[in-house]
């Protein structure tokens, strides 16, 4: 491939979980990718081993303001992700997604780049319909504290369609389901990594509620896949789509599954219900299968495998030195 037929690709919120593993995919298919992030969730670890790839380019930079680079493609990822950060400067989350979201949609009408949209589940809120189609409009308390991050992502879908209508941008909708992976950060508080960390060192397992509220968890590598494929999609394919895995379990039956497969012997303690925790979720997907023909293909079993393992390789590294071993 020759330099000028690389594709030259932005990733906002490169250096966090997600944008980690999407600069490492893009590399990997020959394109040149620009990683911008501030690091407020994501860290220059997570990209480290790109940082001597001439393919791809770190810039701290924060998407509230505006960006002026030449690039063909925009992911536009910028976004704290987890409750316990999105909660901890709830304005400064609003700004990131509704500011960012305006800042990329410029920049991509004054370059003609193609620009992808991770928005969420949580733009159903507590939903009232089960599984959730894209149809669905969604039941999000607009007072509480996870409006910041419902009600931000809300405001940026429409965005992106004002944009599509009034400019004719080429924009790409891709609602996330709750993803799980290497890479995620162990202090961010997702029931994935929260679960994995205490199971590891035989701490108790912490339950929000009874733990009947449902989720389904889709492994990275296959979120990924799903979001690139979207990328490609013609034109005329503007989404949402809902990318995720639609095998629904319930909160406990995940902190058993992490259990029985880290052999741990922590015990089960609940704890209070966050306010406006949805009680179910599950994607309908069968728009991600016609118009991306992606489905998920890692199930749980394997996805938590894959992740207990890298936790336990950090864990171990951290812990080694001088303590046990
Ligand atoms: P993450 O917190 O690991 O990554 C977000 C990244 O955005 C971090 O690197 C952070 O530093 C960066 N960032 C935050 N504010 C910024 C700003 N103002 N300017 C520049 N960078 C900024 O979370 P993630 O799980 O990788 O999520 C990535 C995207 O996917 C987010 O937009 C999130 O809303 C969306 N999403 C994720 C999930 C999931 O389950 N992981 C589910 C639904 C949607
Ligand atoms: N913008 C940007 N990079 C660009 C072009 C625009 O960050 O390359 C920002 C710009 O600061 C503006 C926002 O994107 O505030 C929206 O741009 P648009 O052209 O839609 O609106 P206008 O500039 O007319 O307000
Ligand atoms: N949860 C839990 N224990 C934890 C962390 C989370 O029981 O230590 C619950 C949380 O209340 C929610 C579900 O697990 O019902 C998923 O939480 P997460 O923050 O990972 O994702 P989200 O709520 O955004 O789907």
């Amino acid at each position: 491939m020759t330099y000028t037929s690389r594709k030259r690709v932005l990733v906002t919120g490169g250096a966090g979980f997600l944008g980690s593993h999407l600069c490492e995919r893009l590399i990997e298919r020959g394109d040149d990718v620009l990683c911008v992030d501030n690091f407020y969730t994501g860290t220059k670890d997570n990209v480290a081993h790109l940082l001597e790839d001439p393919h791809f380019e770190l810039m701290r930079h924060d998407v509230t303001f505006p960006l002026y680079v030449e690039i063909d493609e925009i992911y536009n990822l910028a976004c704290p992700a987890s409750p316990v950060h999105y909660q901890r400067d709830p304005v400064q989350t609003t700004k990131t997604s509704v500011h960012g979201a305006i800042n990329m949609l410029g920049l991509a009408k004054r370059t003609g780049a193609k620009i992808l949209q991770a928005s969420t589940s949580e733009v159903y809120g507590d939903p009232e319909v089960h599984p959730q189609p894209e149809s669905y409009w969604g039941r999000v308390n607009p007072l509480g504290p996870r409006a910041c991050y419902d009600e931000g992502k809300r405001c940026a879908e429409t965005l992106f369609f004002d944009y599509f209508r009034q400019h004719g941008l080429r924009i790409k909708v891709a609602r996330i389901f709750n993803t799980y992976g290497p890479r995620m950060a162990p202090d961010d508080g997702r029931v994935v990594s929260n679960f994995i960390l205490q199971a590891l060192s035989d701490e108790p397992i912490t339950i929000f509620g009874d733990g009947r509220q449902t989720r389904s968890f889709c492994f990275v590598d296959d979120l990924v896949d799903g979001l690139i494929r979207m990328m490609d999609t013609p034109d005329d394919i503007t989404g949402p789509v809902n990318l995720g895995n639609a095998a629904e379990i319930t909160v406990r039956e995940l902190a058993e599954a992490v259990i029985e497969r880290t052999g741990s012997s922590s015990q089960l303690i609940f704890e209070p219900l966050p306010a406006d925790d949805p009680r179910q979720r599950r994607p309908e997907l069968s728009r991600a299968e016609e118009s991306l023909g992606w489905a998920p293909s890692t199930d749980l079993a394997e996805g938590l495998t894959r992740t207990i393992d890298y936790f336990r390789r950090k864990w171990t590294a951290n812990a080694a030195p001088g303590k046990a071993g």
